[in-house]
């Protein structure tokens, strides 16, 4: 026989803990979903609300998993790149081709001690590698060729979430600036951002960051952008999906909050589903 006494309690307590917590945060409840009982056990079902944040002047945004599904890389650029890589063969007279691929025979002799003696070598490590999700030099390089090239011919739209075109907007409208921190190169970012299925999404965004300012998970690359951005790190707001991100940006003084995206396991103090439910006081 089961303990009801204590599984009745047990189930009472924490939902009333939760939402306490809520209402002490001044967090305004956007849905809690109703309790269902059955074989006589108590259910939660998981509920999200909004989140309001004070005094940020600065949006800093991550693109995957945050405004992109992490999906769009390996479903649609990783095969884009694969599909198109014989062309390459007719964009050898592009220096930044013909770097890549010195590139690419130089690191095939010291990475595999391979001696690759022809393009058709060359494109054949290329496809391995990128097969193999290798974060490497001249793959970027020439993916990036391709990418711009789908991108620009309307073979490939940047994928967004359906509201976050909306929310960008509003939160300019409102005066605040916005950002992009990405892993990706900005280069790759402004192409998912300018040709995206919303639409041209770059006049939003006044900076773009990589990881040439340093580590995504690093305190003091947050430390750098906000001190490029001439601001306290309290003005601003860092949306990831990733926990060690948001640790890091934490650390050095910023506001944060998860975005928990289908697939994404919640596990920060601040979370939301999407954009909108993000609110700027
Ligand atoms: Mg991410």
């Amino acid at each position: 026989m089961r303990n009801v006494k204590g599984s009745i309690l047990s189930n009472f307590v924490s939902p009333f803990f939760i939402l306490l917590f809520n209402i002490l945060s001044n967090n305004s409840l956007r849905r809690i979903e109703s309790l269902e009982i059955p074989n006589s056990e108590l259910i939660i079902v998981p509920y999200l609300c909004a989140m309001t944040f004070k005094n940020v002047k600065y949006i800093l945004t991550d693109i995957e998993g945050t405004t992109t599904s992490v999906k769009f890389v390996y479903d649609v650029l990783f095969p884009y790149f694969r599909e198109h890589i014989g062309e390459l063969r007719s964009m050898v007279a592009l220096d930044e081709v013909q770097r890549a691929f010195k590139q690419t025979v130089d690191l095939s002799q010291s990475l595999e001690s391979r001696k690759l003696q022809s393009v058709d070598d060359i494109i054949n490590i290329l496809y391995r590698w990128s097969q193999e999700d290798r974060k490497i030099t001249p793959l970027k390089t020439v993916q990036g060729l391709l990418w711009e090239k789908g991108y620009m011919n309307g073979e490939i739209k940047g994928h967004v979430y359906p509201e976050v075109a909306d929310a960008l907007k509003k939160w300019q409208k409102s005066g605040l600036s916005l950002g992009v921190f990405s892993s990706g190169s900005i280069a790759a970012q402004k192409l998912i951002f300018g040709y995206s299925e919303a639409g041209d999404l770059t006049p939003f965004f006044a900076h773009y960051f990589d990881t040439t300012t340093g580590g995504k998970r690093e305190t003091e690359t947050y430390t750098k952008i906000a001190d490029e951005l001439a601001l306290s790190p309290s003005e601003v707001l860092f949306l990831s999906d990733i926990t060690e991100e948001l640790e890091a940006a934490q650390t050095a003084g910023m506001q944060t909050v998860q975005l928990v995206r289908p697939g994404t396991e919640s596990n920060w103090p601040q979370t939301v589903a999407d954009f909108t439910e993000i609110e700027i006081n």
